[in-house]
């Protein structure tokens, strides 16, 4: 079976990813034996997850993929958004931070904003991007436990509960991340098909 090597050590999304993959096999960092912190310096989603993809890449050698991403708030000009994680400082839990997001949107009448995710492959040598994005609307108080992050404060539009309210096969198939893995099993699948 086809290996890629995911280069995250987020739980939820490796979870996620991992519920949406079959018919790869996917290493983890610990299977590649990665215990370095992996840098994400950059100011774009794309060079973060280039960068990401690339240290991991250059340590084993193998197919590898990193995800980067994050919720933007419309009326905050995209913010948090490529901060996501460390929104709320260092030591930044996803609870402080969707607090922190749902206070700054609170004096705001426009609380759109939505998610994106840029996954860079690099695919024998070669670095490959796919992105997704879910549109919706953001909450000031959180509700459900179901996902991770930003989730309880996020309403994908169309819907009436947050990510974290509703079921993971129904965020799969709308999510920012559902829409990038999606693309990237395809472009696997091609490059697959070519090579046989
Ligand atoms: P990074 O890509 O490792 O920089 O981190 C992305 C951050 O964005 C996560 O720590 C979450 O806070 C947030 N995020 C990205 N995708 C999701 C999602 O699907 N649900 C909730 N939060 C998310």
């Amino acid at each position: 079976m086809q290996e890629l090597v995911i280069a995250s050590n987020n739980k939820g999304k490796i979870r996620e990813i991992t519920q949406m993959i079959d018919n790869i096999s996917l290493l983890s960092l610990n299977d590649i034996g990665f215990t370095d912190k992996i840098p994400e310096p950059y100011h774009t989603f794309e060079e973060n997850a280039l960068a990401k993809a690339n240290t991991v890449y250059t340590f084993c050698g193998k197919n590898t993929f990193a995800d980067d991403s994050g919720i933007c708030a419309n009326a905050l000009n995209g913010a948090p958004g490529v901060f996501s994680a460390r929104y709320s400082g260092d030591d930044a839990t996803d609870e402080s931070n969707l607090q922190k997001l749902a206070d700054a949107l609170k004096n705001h009448t426009d609380k759109s904003g939505y998610y994106k995710a840029v996954i860079c492959l690099i695919w024998n040598g070669e670095p490959y991007f796919f992105e997704g994005i879910c549109e919706g609307a953001l909450l000031s108080e959180p509700r459900g436990d179901g996902g991770f992050g930003y989730d309880p404060i996020f309403i994908p539009s169309g819907y009436d509960k947050t990510f974290a309210e509703l079921p993971a096969d129904i965020k799969h198939a709308i999510s920012h991340r559902g829409k990038a893995i999606r693309k990237m099993v395809a472009f696997v699948k091609e490059q697959l098909e070519e090579e046989a």
